[in-house]
C-alpha cells in the first residue's frame, strides 16, 4: 500500500476469468536497474509491509476462483501467520458456474443479492471451513479479504470470533458493514481510510 489508492470502481463484474485479477499491483516491475551498491537499499523498500503482504497472497488466491463475476481470495491470519485460505467456487467435486453457467448470471441478479441461486460458496467461508476441517482455532484471527464481504459472511465471521478484517475491493452490502460495526470488529479498508463509516456510504453508492 504504498502509492496507489484502490477503491470503488477496482472490483468491477467479470464474467469470465481471464486470470488478470494478479494485474492489480500497485508495485513496478521486479527487475530495476539499480545503481551498483545500491541493491540492499532497493531490496529494503521492495519490501511489502504486513498488510501488502497478505493482500498480494490473497489475490492470487482470488485467481483459483470459479465465479462468472467476482474472483475473490480470502485469508484467515493470526500473529501474521496464515491459517487457511479460500477463495469462492462451487463444493469439492461439484461442477462449477465457470463450466455449466450460474442462475444469478441468467437472471441477470444484481450484486448482493441472492445468493442462494448460486452453487458457489464465497471465498471467506471456504477459509473457515478449511480451519474448520483441519481443527484450525481462528477466534481472534484477521480476516484478509480482495472484497468487502457479504452479510452472509459477515454474520459467520463474527459468530467465529473474527477480530478484524482487511478487505480491498467495496461490495452493495451496507448490512455486512453494519452488523461488523455492531460487533465490535475492525474494519480495514486497504488503500483506503479505515473508517466503518466512511466504508458504511462508500458500499452504499457503489454501483456495479
Ligand atoms: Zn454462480
Ligand atoms: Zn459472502
Amino acid at each position: 500500500m504504498k502509492s496507489k489508492t484502490y477503491g470503488a470502481g477496482e472490483a468491477p463484474e467479470k464474467r469470465f476469468d481471464s486470470g488478470k485479477s494478479a494485474d492489480r499491483s500497485p508495485r513496478g516491475p521486479v527487475r530495476q536497474q539499480v545503481p551498483s551498491g545500491s541493491q540492499e537499499t532497493c531490496a529494503v523498500s521492495r519490501r511489502p509491509d504486513w498488510d501488502q503482504y497478505f493482500m498480494d497472497i490473497a489475490r492470487v488466491v482470488a485467481r483459483r476462483s470459479t465465479c462468472l463475476r467476482r474472483n475473490v481470495g480470502a485469508l484467515i491470519v493470526k500473529d501474521r501467520r496464515i491459517l487457511a485460505s479460500g477463495y469462492n467456487g462451487a463444493p469439492a467435486g461439484l461442477r462449477h458456474c465457470l463450466d455449466i453457467g450460474c442462475l444469478r448470471e441468467q437472471r441477470g441478479v444484481p450484486a448482493g443479492e441472492r445468493h442462494e441461486l448460486c452453487r458457489g460458496l464465497h471465498a471467506e467461508q471456504n477459509a473457515l471451513i478449511q480451519a474448520a476441517v483441519y481443527g484450525i482455532a481462528i477466534q481472534g484471527a484477521v480476516y484478509y479479504v480482495t472484497h468487502q464481504p457479504c452479510v452472509l459472511c459477515a454474520k459467520i465471521m463474527i459468530n467465529a470470533g473474527i477480530r478484524k478484517v482487511v478487505f480491498q475491493g467495496v461490495y452493495p452490502d451496507p448490512l455486512a458493514l453494519k452488523l461488523f460495526e455492531e460487533a465490535g470488529v475492525v474494519l480495514v479498508h486497504f488503500g483506503g481510510s479505515s473508517s466503518a463509516k466512511k466504508e458504511h456510504r462508500l458500499a452504499e453508492t457503489e454501483q456495479p
